[in-house]
């Protein structure tokens, strides 16, 4: 079985006794659960914690309480989810299957235990979030077909937009893991080479064509040793959960810098995701297929026609200017338009023997609908600037701008809750000065 099934924890009528948990529209009610690392004023030292409403529960405070059992509770006290991981998919089950039990509005335990509680639950809006997983490696894909073809009509051919491998191969390239940052981390305009069509020679300043890419990442939970790949029936079991990511984009640099090996300086200065990890156990409720795939997937790439590796996850992208009170919605698709499916990706990135390693980060490649308003960056939204956005500010966007603030939202909806990711958001900052 390569899907996880549903249980006790994805009973959409379970309440929490912290309320904020209970509103319809929060992202993190007791049917979500999700882990991330945390710290505050009074407590420097990072702890796992799980969201929960506007709060966050700090496991390192239950284990102490013996109000959860683990075999390594030191796997709480640390400043990444690696660890924890590391322990496996069982104990990861385990860990949601007591702390939903404990958040139950009929279980006096925790709830009525004032002065314990009062340790344990952390308002979120007093919490440090820290990078989640500690990444050995991020490897970016390209597996929106209307993404795809978009870039491919855009700068090549519109009747012959997909390149030749394209429905072949997951595409993808070996990303930089060393700038991965998390939410809310400011994000430094790069300074690059950059050649117009008619340039002689290039030019070297900042970018003029900083765009956003819309993405989801998926966290790998069980590493593969190098020379055994992992099959495709097999690749979910090697993800622990996911998260929003927002590739940033040096669209002129990339464009002078870009053949024969690929991006490079464009894609390195800064990717952002999201402090908390959905696990693939919460999402197990929104499960869905994956668009058909024509010609049909060489073996290695195929898997049981019918079983749902897709997941329906809403995604919307929000821009603010440095001047502007108001957000403006620029985006809004669906995760479950993506053609190659995570455990496609997994399997075509370890079939040459390549080996992964727990908090490895994979992308999703920029995720595009078929409607205009659905396109995950603003290289397909404004048609490489042909076509400016105007926000509600009156203000014009061909690119991002110093002091633009880009938000990513997503959540799976559910009949009276929905299971949300939190925010991956960053603010540009001008160019550092050349000397
Ligand atoms: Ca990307």
């Amino acid at each position: 079985m390569a899907l996880l099934s549903l249980n006790a924890t994805h009973n959409p009528l379970l309440k929490s006794w912290v309320e904020s948990a209970n509103q319809i529209d929060h992202d993190f009610p007791i049917q979500n659960l999700p882990f991330g690392v945390f710290t505050t004023s009074d407590q420097p030292q990072p702890h796992v914690g799980i969201a929960i409403g506007d709060a966050i529960l700090d496991l390192v405070v239950l284990a102490e309480a013996n109000l959860i059992e683990c075999p390594d509770a030191s796997v709480f006290n640390t400043s990444s989810l690696n660890a924890f991981i590391e322990l496996g998919a069982p104990l990861w089950s385990s860990i949601r299957a007591q702390v939903s039990n404990l958040l139950q509005i009929e279980n006096a335990i925790l709830r009525d235990n004032l002065e314990l509680r009062g340790q344990a639950l952390i308002g979120q809006a007093s919490a440090h979030l820290l990078l989640p997983v500690k990444i050995g490696g991020y490897t970016d894909f390209y597996s929106s077909k209307e993404h795809a073809t978009n870039v491919g009509s855009m700068f090549r051919d519109p009747k012959n937009a997909l390149l030749p491998n394209w429905l072949e191969i997951p595409i993808g390239y070996n990303g930089r893991a060393s700038s991965v940052v998390v939410s809310d981390t400011p994000i430094r305009r790069p300074n690059g080479q950059t050649k117009g069509p008619t340039d002689e020679r290039p030019d070297f300043g900042p970018c003029k064509k900083l765009d956003f890419e819309l993405e989801m990442g998926f966290i790998i939970g069980r590493g593969n040793a190098l020379g055994e790949p992992i099959s495709c029936a097999d690749a979910e079991q090697h993800i622990f959960g996911m998260v929003l990511l927002n590739d940033w984009s040096a669209r002129d640099i990339q464009t002078w810098e870009y053949v024969p090996l690929g991006p490079f300086n464009s894609k390195t200065f800064g990717t952002t995701i999201s402090p908390w990890v959905v696990t693939m156990e919460a999402l197990a409720p929104f499960r869905v297929t994956t668009p058909a795939q024509e010609p049909k997937p060489l073996r290695y790439l195929q898997y049981q026609p019918n079983k749902k590796y897709g997941v329906d996850i809403h995604l919307e992208v929000q821009l603010k200017p440095e001047s502007g009170i108001q957000s403006c919605t620029i985006c809004q698709t669906n995760f479950k338009h993506m053609y190659w499916s995570m455990a496609q990706q997994l399997a075509h990135h370890t079939v040459s023997g390549c080996n992964t390693s727990v908090g490895d980060l994979m992308g999703s490649g920029t995720i595009s609908g078929s409607t205009s308003d659905s396109f995950g960056s603003l290289l397909e939204l404004t048609w490489n600037g042909e076509n400016p956005l105007t926000l509600v500010d009156g203000s014009m966007r061909r690119f991002i701008q110093d002091g633009d603030e880009v938000t990513l939202s997503g959540w799976a909806q559910g009949a009276h809750y929905r299971v949300g990711f939190g925010l991956c958001r960053g603010t540009i900052s001008p160019a550092k000065e050349l000397s």
